[in-house]
């Protein structure tokens, strides 16, 4: 029987009083892997007996005894907290699909953001394991794979601890991650060290070993990380306490929340005003916020039923929140809506490092994801998780090139995924490049990166 102490993950048993129950059903398969992935962590986690002889030996860990021993993942951070997330979830299903025991090696910058998500152990990565040195010290999947060290006999020549960067710099014909001849050698070594900011899993379901067992957690693809994810994080008491705050005080009251997640790569260009004509002229075209009352005239219809929006505008810049603040101040709505504006930080600068800034971040991406609809900006991985999260099909905003705002400004996803922004190309068979989505009918280009890729359902 597994447990959790309450107090110490109130979020845990909260989250339904915030949260819409979810559309989706896990499917007993997934739920069953689950358990069968906490029982492995369990026995293999730190501080057990075989996570000792692995981690303690380090060096001297001989590869023939691995068969029978536990194996690990351990997963480090790069990039901003969505990068980090999707990551996370990428490695937690690589774990669950090759029996490893998923660790993290978290820096100060991460410890205070999510509950423990396993039930009685810890995916801390400890502090005196050799998995903390340097990547640069260990041996790089690329190089064994070049040396092809895959033949059975030379076993013994195999690293113990291996690093596996399935970063965005490994694309085109370097990522050999999702053939079926890397996955034979990776299944050998004990300790991986991951070192990715990419949602890897399409490349998952390219691998033919993992395949029958994918489609069976999966009956529907579109779901990988809304159940992973709503599984894995858990926001801290800190983190909950500051969601909790936060939308009993803007949110809660509201009939229906909107979600404005405007993520700006390059400051300079385009413009924050341009960006903001493009968001207005998404969110009226679509009808999730009403038009101003030029005329005055819904007070000419007291009968009209009002609903009230609260609009939660999320993004380094204040600009956003204050000029949507100002403008239904000082205008009615021809609904005679009520709209009210909240926008819960604008931290100016991107500071992925520290930790009151993440727990923002954090903060922000689970409050995007109690919302009814969302708007995100393109190419965003924070917007990713949160609109996955929350169940929900974003409308996510064109790129905008110049001052001209797109037509139309924003089109509405036809699904939850996140998107694989630098896959592989390569076709581990014929030894040549390859359009993907040509081969796999479950896999398709994501709308907002066209030579990304990303899962959908197969009745698509
Ligand atoms: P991406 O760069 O949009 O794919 O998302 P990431 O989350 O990987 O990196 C962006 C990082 O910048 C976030 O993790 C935050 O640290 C910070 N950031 C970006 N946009 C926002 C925002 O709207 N609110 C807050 N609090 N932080 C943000």
């Amino acid at each position: 029987v597994s447990s959790f102490d309450e107090a110490s993950c109130l979020s845990r048993y909260q989250s339904y009083l915030y949260r819409r129950a979810s559309l989706h059903k896990p499917s007993k398969y997934l739920i069953s892997k689950l358990r069968n992935y906490e029982h492995v962590h369990r026995s293999c986690g730190p501080s057990t007996k075989s996570y000792n002889k692995i981690m303690r030996k380090g060096a001297k860990f001989s590869i023939n005894e691995t068969s029978r021993e536990c194996k690990y993942l351990v997963w480090t951070s790069a990039n901003g907290l969505g990068n980090r997330m999707i990551t996370l979830v990428a490695a937690f299903l690589y774990a669950i699909l090759t029996d490893r025991v998923l660790l993290v090696r978290y820096g100060a910058d991460m410890i205070g953001l999510f509950c423990e998500p396993f039930p009685d152990s810890s995916w801390l990565l400890p502090k005196n394991s050799p998995c903390w040195e340097d990547l640069k010290h260990f041996e790089t999947h690329e190089s064994l794979l070049m040396n092809n060290k895959v033949n059975n006999s030379q076993d013994e020549l195999l690293p113990p601890f291996l690093a596996l960067n399935l970063t965005h710099i490994h694309v085109g014909h370097t990522n050999l991650f999702h053939c079926d001849r890397s996955q034979d050698l990776l299944q050998k070594i004990p300790v991986l060290i991951l070192w990715s900011n990419q949602y890897f899993v399409p490349s998952l379901f390219m691998i033919s070993l993992f395949r029958q067992d994918l489609s069976k957690m999966f009956p529907d693809k579109d779901t990988v990380f809304h159940h992973l994810g709503r599984y894995l994080f858990h926001p801290s008491n800190e983190a909950w306490k500051l969601i909790q705050k936060s939308y009993e005080a803007h949110l809660a009251k509201a009939n229906e929340r909107i979600g404005l997640q405007i993520r700006v790569f390059n400051i300079h260009h385009p413009p924050h005003q341009t960006i903001f004509n493009e968001i207005i002229a998404c969110t009226l075209q679509n009808k999730l916020l009403p038009e101003l009352d030029m005329l005055n005239s819904s007070a000419t219809s007291p009968l009209k039923k009002q609903t009230s929006k609260a609009v939660l505008v999320v993004s380094l810049y204040s600009e956003y929140g204050e000029k949507l603040k100002t403008m239904y101040q000082e205008n009615t709505t021809v609904t005679g809506d009520v709209i009210r504006v909240y926008q819960p930080s604008h931290e100016e600068h991107q500071n992925s490092n520290d930790d009151m800034h993440n727990i923002k971040a954090w903060t922000e991406i689970y409050l995007l994801s109690l919302c009814n609809a969302l708007v995100t900006s393109p190419r965003s991985t924070f917007g990713y998780v949160a609109h996955s999260l929350g169940g929900l099909k974003p409308w996510i905003l064109q790129g905008v090139y110049g001052k001209t705002i797109p037509d139309p400004p924003c089109q509405r996803a036809k699904y939850m995924e996140p998107c694989f922004q630098y896959p592989p190309e390569y076709d581990c068979r014929a030894n040549k490049t390859i359009d993907f989505p040509s081969i796999f009918n479950h896999i398709k280009h994501c709308d907002d990166v066209s030579s990304g890729l990303r899962l959908v359902n197969d009745y698509h």
